[in-house]
């Protein structure tokens, strides 16, 4: 940043205020030189961590999938059973109104 007008240059190689052209010491330059490697760094880290959270959360979805689809299936095999109970229960009441009708 320059210390005269306070402009912040964008560059590694900036020697001077790109403003008024004040010519910047080496520390001035280091110091922006730090803060743009600072800012990719942090740009990288964040993309990292975003990708990781979307797998992540890829990851999740597809085994809520798997969950769901086993729960889909103890659904059909309960719902199947219910069906089986009830017409179990029709046959054995009709077998002994037969029972009792049949017999003189
Ligand atoms: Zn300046």
């Amino acid at each position: 940043m320059c210390s005269k007008c306070k402009t912040i240059a964008i560059g590694n190689d900036a020697t001077k205020c790109p403003n008024c052209g004040e010519p910047f010491s080496d520390y001035q330059t280091m110091k922006v030189d730090l803060k743009l490697r600072e800012l990719e760094l942090k740009k990288q880290d964040s993309g990292e961590s975003f990708k990781e959270i979307e797998k992540r959360l890829e990851f999740t979805a597809s085994e809520m999938g798997k969950i769901q689809k086993k729960i889909d299936n103890i659904d059909n095999i309960l719902e199947n059973q219910k069906n089986l109970k009830s017409r179990h229960d029709i046959l054995e009441r009709e077998l002994n109104r037969l029972k009792h009708t049949a017999l003189p």
